[in-house]
């Protein structure tokens, strides 16, 4: 082939690439962190010019593209880290862009009397660093993204490597509509490739002026030993107590559809039952006609062959001379179908089959690791007593979401008081926590270890008081 000919489709090859990184930089996603940063630095600035309106008008249209393409994103998530379910990740996405409270979320508090007026207003941190999960990704960056530019933030967003796609289509989703709403480009940014190490120059860089972590414990560690301020929102392991007062029929179905939500990969979905001996069988009975497969004593230890690692390393817990096992969830298993995972212990796949229901145990390992996946140990105890002090144990302090079927108001209270978990849902489905058939606004970050509980704009703003002395008072 001819020598100028080679060169000039390589010059035209060359001019294509470099358009296209040049539009995806303007659509927020860059190669270095470094970049992603100075970018979403120059976009808060420019973001501080605009109205309140017109960041309202802003949140808007990241609604609108966030619902329009709700679907597109759920399969997109499901295709590629190979968890959860479609038509409940498209109801996740809808739900984060209805009810995700944007900029009316920012309330004023005020003082006047004999010395003027003072008021209390939100401002933003500035850049946020946003960390997010594999088990929700486009929802997290739907809700994440709302609540901080409501609160008039830009975000530097470091997603789950394994949703890389899906997080990058959701960023460029959003910021194309920002921008034709007439905001300013790259208020949500990424690196192409995240990575830990991207996520960890982000922690530490100078410009980052405040981290938001919605994973594991690990992650939210990491933002808590940072040095900057630091929201985390981490693991759960929701216990779902039934006493003998429950409709047992209503709590059988609630706790069915709340443990088979997205393939029980939501950090609120019931993991563990803890049933008063007397209605057991027949809540076990009601579940198995709600779609649940009551696995037998021997299926149950084939299943725990599979879906868990004992670890190395077996520490002693602290109690006891004997050491305590520890164990791996097996991460193929995570947020998979019931029926795939029961055709992996030898029985035929059922497509109704939501739940694999486990009787063990209270110390089962089903019962104390947090599985993501739909499989559901149910522990009878002696009476509501019992239940009320196994469900605080296998909640292991996450203060993160409990669960309760009960028509006795002093056992619910009592059971409130004794997990403070920053969740407390009573009979109705783990859902109804986040807005799902249940009132109340909706958040993807549920920060039980910093305490803002239900994140939302006011949890990404800074209070800043402003005092006018001997004026503006009128009574
Ligand atoms: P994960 O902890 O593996 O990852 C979460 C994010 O943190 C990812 O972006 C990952 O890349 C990053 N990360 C992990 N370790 C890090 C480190 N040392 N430094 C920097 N970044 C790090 O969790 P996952 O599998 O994506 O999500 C499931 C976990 O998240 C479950 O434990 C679940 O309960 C929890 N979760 C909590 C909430 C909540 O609102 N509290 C919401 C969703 C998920």
């Amino acid at each position: 082939m001819d020598i100028n000919l080679i060169s000039e489709v390589t010059a035209q090859v060359l001019a294509k690439l470099q358009e296209q990184d040049r539009s995806r930089e303007e659509l927020g996603i860059f190669a270095s962190m470094e970049d992603a940063i100075l970018a979403a630095r120059q976009s808060y600035r420019q973001l501080k010019t605009l109205s309140l309106e017109k960041r309202e008008a802003l949140i808007q249209a990241i609604r609108a593209a966030a619902e329009a393409n709700a679907m597109l994103l759920a399969e997109m998530a499901v295709e590629e880290t190979g968890m959860g379910r479609v038509a409940d990740k498209n109801i996740k996405n809808i739900l984060a862009a209805r009810k995700t409270p944007g900029t009316e979320d920012l309330k004023l508090e005020a003082w006047s009397g004999d010395h003027g007026l003072s008021i209390v207003e939100r401002g933003p941190f500035g850049v946020i660093g946003a960390i997010t999960p594999t088990t929700n990704p486009s929802e997290t960056l739907i809700n994440n993204s709302i609540g901080m530019i409501a609160a008039g933030n830009s975000v530097v967003f470091s997603p789950h490597p394994t949703a890389t796609n899906t997080s990058r289509k959701t960023i460029e989703l959003l910021n194309t509509a920002i921008i034709k709403a007439g905001g300013p480009a790259n208020l949500l940014t990424a690196v192409a490739e995240p990575s830990i190490d991207a996520a960890g120059v982000m922690m530490k860089h100078p410009l980052v002026n405040m981290l938001v972590a919605t994973g594991g414990p690990g992650v939210v560690r990491a933002v808590l030993s940072s040095g900057k301020k630091a929201i985390g929102a981490g693991a759960g392991n929701p216990p779902a107590v039934v006493d003998q007062t429950a409709d047992i029929a209503k709590a059988a179905k609630d706790i069915v559809d709340g443990c088979s939500f997205d393939n029980n990969l939501p950090c609120i979905a019931e993991k563990e039952v803890i049933a008063v001996g007397c209605i057991a069988d027949e809540l076990m009975s009601y579940m198995r006609k709600a779609g649940a497969y009551q696995l037998s004593r021997q299926q149950v230890n084939d299943l725990m062959k599979i879906i868990l690692t004992e670890k190395e390393d077996e520490k002693s817990d602290g109690c006891t001379e004997k050491p305590k096992k520890s164990y791996a969830v097996n991460k193929k298993f995570i947020g998979k179908d019931a029926g795939y995972i029961l055709n992996k212990i030898g029985v035929a796949a059922l497509d109704q089959v939501k739940v694999l229901l486990c009787e063990t145990e209270a110390d089962h390992p089903f019962v104390l690791e947090e599985l993501m996946m739909p499989v559901l140990p149910l522990v009878q105890v002696k009476d509501v007593d019992a239940a009320i002090e196994l469900a605080v144990k296998v909640e292991h302090g996450n203060r993160h979401t409990a669960i309760m079927h009960s028509k006795n108001v002093d056992n619910m209270t009592r059971l409130a008081r004794a997990i403070e978990t920053t969740i407390f849902v009573k009979n109705g489905p783990s859902y109804a926590g986040i807005g799902v058939g249940g009132e109340g606004f909706t958040t993807f970050t549920i920060a039980g270890p910093t305490g803002e509980g239900l994140t939302s704009a006011r949890s990404f703003a800074r209070q800043r008081r402003c005092v006018l002395v001997d004026g503006f008072s009128i009574v």
